[in-house]
């Protein structure tokens, strides 16, 4: 048992220090300053959020091209036209304003890379909240 979990910890590697770590930071740092001036905003609403940000963000990293974009006419709304990039498959503009929901183009990437950005943001989040709770706790991820 005792060389089955060692060669377990041989596999295991911290989460990366990258550009989503930035944002978890500048997330948190964000968060603290709010409940520091009093504001209210519950962690089971705040950390879902933070997870949605670092996974659309690697979504955005991985997947914005020069195709795959929509075009919005924007007639009802006060801004006008716009372009997005959709990850799910309608406007995301109209579909948050009116409730409709115009076909799109997902530019969501496959299931494979979605689960290892999910896992990554999680193990990402999980270090954040250890960095102020248990700053001698390390967190790795097994490779395989
Ligand atoms: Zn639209």
């Amino acid at each position: 048992m005792r060389e089955k979990i060692e060669s377990l910890i041989e596999t295991l590697v911290p989460p990366e220090v990258g550009a989503s770590s930035q944002l978890a930071d500048s997330f948190l740092n964000s968060y603290r300053e709010l409940l520091e001036d009093g504001d209210s905003y519950p962690p089971e609403i705040t950390f879902p959020a933070l997870f949605d940000f670092i996974v659309t963000a690697e979504y955005v990293k991985r997947m914005v091209a020069d195709s795959g974009w929509m075009y919005c006419s924007g007639h009802d709304y006060s801004e006008g036209p716009s372009m997005y990039f959709p990850f799910l498959k309608t406007c995301p503009r109209c579909s948050v304003h009116s409730g409709s929901k115009p076909t799109a183009k997902s530019n969501k990437p496959g299931s494979d890379p979605i689960g290892d950005i999910s896992g990554n943001a999680t193990l990402l989040i999980l270090s954040k909240i250890l960095e102020y709770t248990s700053p001698t706790t390390q967190i790795c991820k097994n490779l395989f």
